[in-house]
């Protein structure tokens, strides 16, 4: 089957959630077959043979992709969640957003020292969530081995805040 061009499944919208943001909307993405499939696969390949125990996303958007790249890539899924979600004893991480400020928490026996970690998430934009899991991982004493990203905003530098951990950051596509 012909690849498929990930610029027709990504809609944007301009001045949402506030006036300065051009959204990057994956829903018509995920609704789509062989486009969701081409892009977990994308997503996964670098992270093939590498013994990820554990995907890492966060809440919501997060949730889409790493958990359909976990079953693919044999390892669990950890829900980083916001502030209060979750029922039971947490570790969090306060970050800055492109959009105001958030805190993640995730279930502290969710990971332990031996897993082998794989952050993923739709979009890098300023990289404070991405930096946020990653101290979150290390703070539980668990390997880091690399970021997947759908979309990164190159104009953003996100990268700039992961770049330092020495792992793969791996991206679809630039915008
Ligand atoms: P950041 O912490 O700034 O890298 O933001 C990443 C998170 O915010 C991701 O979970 C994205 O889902 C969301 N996000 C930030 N900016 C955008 C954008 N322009 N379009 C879509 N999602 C975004």
């Amino acid at each position: 089957m012909a690849r498929i061009d990930y610029n027709d499944y990504i809609r944007v919208i301009e001045g949402w959630p506030s006036p300065e943001i051009s959204f990057k909307d994956i829903t018509p993405l995920l609704a789509d077959a062989q486009a969701f499939k081409q892009a977990i696969d994308d997503m996964c390949l670098p992270f093939r043979g590498m013994g990820v125990t554990k995907v890492f996303g966060a809440e919501a958007r997060g949730f889409f992709f790493g958990t359909a790249m976990a079953y693919t890539l044999g390892a669990g899924f950890v829900p980083a969640r916001k502030k209060g979600k979750l029922p039971y004893k947490t570790i969090g991480e306060e970050y800055v957003l492109e959009y105001g400020t958030a805190v993640i928490e995730v279930h502290e026996d969710d990971v332990d020292s031996g897993d082998k970690i794989l952050i993923v998430d739709d979009v890098l934009a300023t990289g404070g969530t991405a930096a946020a899991k990653a101290n979150l991982v290390e703070r539980l004493g668990a390997e880091l081995l690399g970021f997947s990203f759908f979309i990164e905003l190159d104009f953003l530098h996100g990268r700039d805040k992961i770049k330092h951990l020495g792992v793969p950051i791996n991206s679809i596509i630039h915008g």
